[in-house]
């Protein structure tokens, strides 16, 4: 595709640019004004291949437009069940897949004491937001969703927003976890419908996106992002995130990866992600949601600050927070809260819901 201008780009249609009216009329979702879910593949491939400056000049003007308050919400991320995953997604070391090359020591469903212990040592280290990730296929219910439920519960009583990511769920089990007052389930969609199967063979997109429907069924905010630099295009790129932008409403946390390769995964062999792609897809995902934080996510480490800065003015306002991203290492949170003090940014207070 020929290189063309983000203000070109944005005319054709005009998704930011003028045409208030047009703008103004349609649905609202997260009830913002200008946010739009009819994101076609050319417009968004057009901002990711725009000149970068420009695709950064949009972006912060949305950014501006939509999160003035120049805050960022720390989240922390906890396993609480590791390893022995029976689903074969080829970048994850806990899949039980290639648990024989990576070593990585499965570990049962923490006792419910211990992860609230872990809660309360994020919240002390500023985290308003925290994320319990089980390495399951899908939910079942008994005591370990039981288990699950009492976790919500405990992180609600501190005072955070608590999120889960448990694999796929039924009505009934997003509806119980809405009940034990959960903030958000975290679903990713990993990467295009296209690419999808070059990665995951055990389950379906389709199967994700009923996931989804789920959780938004049960009333809860919807986390869900994808990875860069599992080897797709960037038109693979455009369409994950034309999928996630014509979800109505939004998905209110978009996590964006960059693929960290574990040794031992199928992947393990995979060139670096450039920081600067990572910094496109961030701002792109700011102007096709402008109302969602957008999270740097996985990758987040090998990033320098200076493209952490590049990718906070590209619009990314959340970060995950804390030493261990699941089961691979993040930023030290003394650096975080030093970056985001020398950026000017602010802690983003949890949400009373
Ligand atoms: S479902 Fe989750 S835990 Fe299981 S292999 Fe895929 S990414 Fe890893």
């Amino acid at each position: 595709m020929a290189w063309s201008s983000v203000s070109e780009t944005l005319e054709t249609l005009n998704p930011i640019h003028g045409q208030a009216a047009r703008a103004e009329s349609r649905r609202e979702p997260n009830g913002a004004a200008g946010a739009r879910s009819d994101w076609q593949i050319f417009e968004i491939v057009g901002l990711l291949q725009a000149p970068l400056l420009e695709l950064l000049d949009e972006a912060r003007s949305v950014h501006r437009r939509y999160h003035a308050d120049g805050r960022v919400q720390l989240a922390s991320l906890l396993s609480i069940k590791t390893g022995a995953c029976p689903e074969d997604c080829k970048y994850c070391p806990q899949s039980a897949h290639y648990a024989k090359d990576t070593g990585l020591e499965r570990e049962s469903l923490l006792h419910v004491d211990d992860v609230l212990a872990k809660a309360r040592l994020a919240k002390e280290a500023g985290a308003t937001r925290f994320c319990m990730g089980a390495a399951w296929r899908s939910v079942k219910d008994g005591p370990a969703f039981d288990s699950v439920l009492a976790m919500v519960r405990g992180v609600r009583a501190l005072d955070m927003e608590a999120c889960v990511t448990l694999g796929m769920v039924t009505k009934d089990q997003a509806k119980r976890l809405a009940e034990a007052g959960l903030t958000a389930y975290n679903h990713n969609l990993d990467t295009s419908p296209e690419f999808y199967r070059e990665i995951i063979t055990t389950r379906t997109y389709e199967d994700r996106l009923e996931t989804l429907a789920h959780v938004r069924h049960a009333g809860l905010q919807v986390c869900c992002g994808g990875i860069i630099g599992m080897g797709e295009t960037i038109e693979d790129r455009a369409r994950l995130l034309q999928e996630l932008a014509t979800l109505d409403p939004h998905p209110e946390s978009v996590p964006i990866n960059a693929l960290v390769p574990v040794p031992g995964t199928p992947l393990e062999d995979q060139k670096p992600v450039e920081p600067l792609d990572l910094v496109r897809m961030v701002a792109t995902a700011r102007i096709l949601m402008p109302t969602s934080f957008v999270r740097l996510s996985a990758g987040r480490s090998a990033l320098s600050r200076e493209a952490q800065i590049l990718c906070f003015l590209a619009g990314a306002n959340s970060i995950f927070y804390g030493d261990k991203l699941l089961t691979t290492a993040n930023n030290d949170v003394d650096d975080d809260l030093a970056l985001i003090e020398e950026a000017g940014l602010r802690v983003k207070p949890a949400c009373a819901s």
